[in-house]
């Protein structure tokens, strides 16, 4: 496995750098307080990145076009450099990056079990909308007030009527779900079916029946929306069933679909956590080269620089997991165990990056300032080990792994 960048992941990082370092992170503080992240900015970051768009990039941000499935033989860069992306972009505002127009989460299991129909119709209609300087989202909606950690548990209904799907219940804390012009859905036709019974759809902002319930109000990630969606007899279409019919049968298609998607979004969420992390450690590492007591810069204190080199080492082994996960889905292998391995590793080390920079950094690393966002990194950075499963799930999902002939967990 080759760990250099190619030049236009390169070229991505270093651009994001800078556009962190001289516009994101001067907003941030701003973005966290009122929640917002403004929409000049949104409309000037699309069209930018719609312009410095390669094939590379495209396939990236898993753009509508059809592309062989990679192999060892014909792998791409598409995950890897997805993850430079995120990782940079949460370096800058982790908030932000949630923000940014697109299908978001809800763009995995459109592409693992959409038709290619479905694919051109939903992913198609962000493009169009976002090309049109009108921004658009797309989301995800799995988890319920009585199923987060365990979604084998959801009780949200679906019922064949006709031509149609009839969809009750409630969905919570699900990213851009208010502003979405469509969200992908996970209902079961009969809970006693446990995985069995799951169908995904495609369910549009508007449609009669779908309502958004209320916006959280968060310890981290302030600017990004967090939305409650309810469902009261939501009727939809047959063709928004994801894969449509033939593709369930008495295969549980519709878990396998939320779980792929994991299984692409976690390194990429693992990514974003190294970003934040990354963040905390080169504050702390900078205060304390310029931090004088008893008339030596700090970092001549070996407990100090000895915990900059654990947090450091500790960023780097979990990024090295990270990469493993997102090499083996570039290369068409199975990448479930390293998907959960590095979101854990990297929000892990992460969350504990932040806490030791905090402690380093004295009085100065809770305070609020343009130039001190430490604060705000220290509560961003929680809820890395909180969705797309908790750390304690991606331990039972690799120790689920370990012992394979065990079904007690
Ligand atoms: C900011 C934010 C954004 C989110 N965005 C989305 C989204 O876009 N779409 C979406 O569908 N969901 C989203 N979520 C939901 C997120 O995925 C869930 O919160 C997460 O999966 C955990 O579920 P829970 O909160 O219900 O915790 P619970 O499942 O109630 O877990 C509570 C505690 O029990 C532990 N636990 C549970 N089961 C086990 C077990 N078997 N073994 C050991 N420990 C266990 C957990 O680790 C946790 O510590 C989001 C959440 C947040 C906070």
């Amino acid at each position: 496995m080759d760990f250099s960048l190619t030049k236009t992941q390169q070229q991505m990082a270093e651009a994001l750098s800078n556009l962190g370092k001289y516009v994101i992170r001067p907003m941030s503080l701003e973005m966290d307080r009122t929640h917002v992240v403004p929409e000049a900015f949104m409309k000037q970051f699309v069209a930018l990145a719609g312009s410095l768009r390669s094939d590379e990039v495209n396939a990236a941000l898993g753009e509508s076009v059809e592309r062989p499935a990679p192999t060892r033989d014909k792998p791409t860069q598409a995950n890897r450099t997805a993850l430079v992306g995120a990782e940079w972009m949460a370096w800058a505002d982790a908030s932000l990056l949630l923000c940014l127009p697109g299908p978001g989460l809800g763009g995995p299991p459109i592409r693992a079990t959409g038709t290619r129909e479905q694919k051109k119709k939903w992913f198609g209609m962000l493009e169009e909308k976002n090309a049109a300087g009108e921004l658009a989202w797309g989301a995800y909606g799995l988890t319920e007030p009585g199923a987060g950690s365990d979604v084998s548990g959801i009780r949200a209904s679906c019922r064949k009527d006709g031509d149609s799907w009839v969809i009750n219940g409630r969905k919570c804390y699900i990213t851009n779900g208010a502003r979405a012009s469509w969200t992908v859905v996970f209902a079961t036709v009969d809970p006693e079916l446990g995985r069995g019974g799951h169908r995904a759809f495609v369910v549009e902002k508007g449609t009669p029946g779908f309502s958004v319930g209320k916006i959280e109000d968060k310890l981290g990630l302030r600017a990004s929306e967090t939305a409650e969606l309810v469902f009261d007899d939501c009727r939809v279409p047959a063709e928004n069933l994801l894969g449509g019919e033939d593709a369930y049968g008495s295969r549980s298609t519709g878990f396998q679909t939320a779980m792929k998607t994991f299984d692409a979004t976690r390194p990429l969420v693992a990514a974003m956590a190294l970003g934040i992390g990354r963040a905390a450690h080169e504050y702390a590492r900078d205060f304390v080269k310029d931090r004088y007591v008893l008339s030596r810069p700090i970092a001549r204190y070996h407990v100090l620089a000895d915990r900059l080199a654990r947090m450091h080492r500790k960023l780097e082994g979990a990024r090295m997991l990270v990469w493993k996960a997102a090499y083996l889905a570039d290369t068409g292998q199975p990448n479930a165990k390293e998907a959960s391995m590095c979101k854990a590793a990297a929000a892990q080390a992460a969350v504990s990056a932040c806490f030791e920079a905090i402690e380093i950094c004295g009085a100065e690393g809770s305070i609020q300032g343009e130039h001190q966002l430490l604060e705000k990194w220290f509560r961003d950075i929680k809820v890395y080990d909180i969705f797309e499963g908790t750390g304690q799930i991606q331990r039972v999902v690799v120790s689920k792994r370990l012992f394979p002939d065990l079904r007690a967990f």
